[in-house]
């Protein structure tokens, strides 16, 4: 009986993918990668034996630089491939964001919040990890089973509409898309799904200011192909933000979505020229109000 529960939830599921936007954000990473692993044939492994070539002179290590420069050229591959099958505890996530574990309260409020959602899915069921950013502004991520809010989220009691609108990427491929993603570019993603900007981290972590040095960092391990597609995938992810929504809506925050995105999103946001080849990987505001309250009427 359990076996047959799980089989139609598998098939749901893989209906819910084959007859959705889902299949071209599959297909677009198919695209994505097979280009990123073209550029790792010819481009990432020159590169990277160039940089582990320089880092063994400087510090003096012995390694075989031929296999440390294609492990390195072709890890990013393997993690991302990895992020479809298992969901690791979300450390590197944790790390470059400068997140923390939630506190016990913190926990208590996550509980209490998810239980007034329609649907009644416990939080272990959802998000196997729940990782705490100390930033003033309401705010959720999801990457696999992961789970990131802002302490902002709990100051200002808008937790319900958040989970609900987060529970449609975990319960759908977004999550894990965003996971694999960010592990095409393990040194610059850290909080948006498409989030390219922000400190050059790659620079901080091997301390060299050199721009052709920084420059052979950044093919290698950020995920040149990744960046020049970006509006595509701010597209689709635009498109994505809108399905979350209409599931808030669904689990019962419909209203409290829309004053959440009234009070702290509207605010801050700004035009953005050529949309169309920018990563902004959400809809404005004042269109996702719009369809929200189109869908409210209707319901
Ligand atoms: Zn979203």
């Amino acid at each position: 009986m359990r076996t047959r529960t799980k089989l139609s939830e598998v098939w749901s599921r893989v209906r819910r993918v084959v007859f959705s936007l889902q299949l071209f954000g599959l297909l677009l990473f198919c695209v994505t990668v097979l280009g990123e692993l073209f550029l790792a044939r010819y481009i990432r492994v020159p590169v990277a034996h160039a940089v582990v070539f320089v880092m063994t002179g400087v510090t003096g290590l012995s390694v075989d630089v031929d296999s440390a420069s294609i492990w390195l050229a072709y890890a990013p591959f393997a993690c991302a491939s990895a992020a479809f099958v298992a969901l690791f505890p979300p450390y590197l996530w944790r790390r470059l964001s400068g997140a923390r574990r939630p506190t016990d309260e913190e926990r208590e409020a996550l509980s209490a919040a998810l239980s007034t959602l329609r649907d009644q899915v416990p939080m272990a069921a959802r998000f196997r990890y729940v990782l705490v950013l100390d930033d003033p502004l309401p705010f959720a991520a999801v990457r696999g089973r992961a789970l990131m809010l802002s302490r902002g989220a709990f100051d200002h009691a808008v937790l319900e509409p958040l989970l609900a609108h987060e529970a449609h990427h975990v319960d759908s491929l977004d999550s894990r898309l965003a996971l694999a993603l960010s592990r095409l570019m393990p040194l610059k993603s850290q909080i948006g799904v498409l989030d390219f900007g922000g400190s050059s981290t790659s620079g901080l972590v091997f301390g060299l200011s050199s721009f052709a040095m920084k420059a052979a960092i950044w093919v290698v391990l950020c995920g040149p192909v990744l960046r020049f597609s970006r509006g595509v995938w701010g597209m689709y992810w635009r498109r994505r933000e809108y399905a979350a929504d209409a599931y808030a809506v669904e689990l019962g925050q419909g209203y409290e979505l829309i004053s959440l995105l009234e009070t702290y999103v509207q605010p801050f946001d700004l035009p953005v020229p050529y949309l169309v080849f920018d990563k902004k990987d959400h809809e404005f505001a004042a269109l996702r109000i719009d369809r929200l309250q189109r869908l409210l009427r209707r319901s």
